[in-house]
């Protein structure tokens, strides 16, 4: 899904640039080039006086087009922070290989990052089959831009059928970014996953109403279906280092102007400190 010009209407005023609150619009000679920062929020198609821009509609759009037989594998978000996994990924990874077994599929780990081989090294550990590897230097340390662009582009070429991340900070920020991109739906914050046993397709359970009900909620024909799981509820993978995984290094189209956020510092607090600071003030 995308933001599509019909340069036959474009008279290259420039409005749409002027109107985009997340600056991903540029001219490029007397036409507008909308970049990865585009959020769809829409606010150009509305503004553009000649009707120029439209929403392009995704084969995925709500209709039964797609043909689900292309997607496979199971993928879980690595996230990590200063070369570590985080212990969210653990759990993702025993939840994932029930899954794909279930489903007959391979387990897979993307993630992103800059020399990060020790991290590939432990995500096979802990059960990947295959690692999809987004290596720049632009992701050396996480930025949602950065990680957005990198993961729709492997969906988008390699085509899991699952997409797990962990309901962490980065997870929580990162997954809605993605699954709008992808044009698929996301679960948030669930606690149950389950397979079913008739279609395969992923039945994902999460407490609604304030925890008084527990929904249970089906993608039934986008792909890929895509959640964040609560960390500590799911069965940690144990890691075994003899396995072995295959890398595939994902080809990304990535730029530095394609990231609006720049980490300049990472202050660490103490979180016992922080709360003597609340209560004294
Ligand atoms: S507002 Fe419309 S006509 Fe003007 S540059 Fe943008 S797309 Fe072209
Ligand atoms: S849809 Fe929103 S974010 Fe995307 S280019 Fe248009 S105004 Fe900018």
């Amino acid at each position: 899904m995308g933001i599509i010009l019909d340069e036959t209407k474009c008279t290259g005023c420039g409005v749409c640039v002027s109107v985009c609150p997340f600056d991903a619009i540029e001219m490029v000679g007397h036409k507008p080039v909308i970049g990865p920062g585009c959020t769809m929020c829409k606010k150009c198609i509305e503004s553009c006086p000649f009707e120029a821009l439209s929403l392009e509609v995704s084969e995925n759009a709500g209709s039964a087009k797609i043909d689900l037989s292309e997607y496979h594998g199971v993928w879980v978000f690595a996230e990590h922070r200063e070369g570590n996994l985080m212990p969210a990924v653990a759990g993702l990874m025993g939840e994932g290989r029930k899954l794909a077994n279930e489903i007959g599929t391979h387990l897979a780990a993307i993630i992103c990052g800059y020399q990060v081989d020790d991290l590939v090294k432990q995500m096979i550990a802990l059960g990947a089959d295959k690692v999809y590897l987004c290596e720049n230097e632009l992701l050396k340390t996480y930025t949602t831009d950065g990680s957005a662009i990198a993961i729709t582009q492997a969906i988008e070429r390699y085509k899991p059928e699952i997409v797990l991340y962990g309901a962490t900070h980065i997870g929580r920020d990162l997954a809605p970014r993605i699954s709008a991109r992808v044009d698929t739906g996301l679960t948030a914050d669930c606690t149950i996953l389950e397979i079913d046993p008739v279609d395969k397709k992923l039945l994902q359970t999460r407490p609604a109403f304030g925890g008084n009900l527990m929904a249970t909620i089906v993608c039934e024909k986008t792909r890929p279906q895509m959640a964040t799981v609560r960390p500590g509820v799911m069965a940690s993978a144990k890691p075994d280092p003899n396995r072995s995984g295959e890398v595939i290094t994902v080809e990304l189209s990535l730029d530095k102007k394609d990231i609006r956020t720049e980490v300049l510092e990472k202050v660490k607090k103490s979180e016992k400190l922080f709360l003597l600071w609340m209560l004294k003030s």
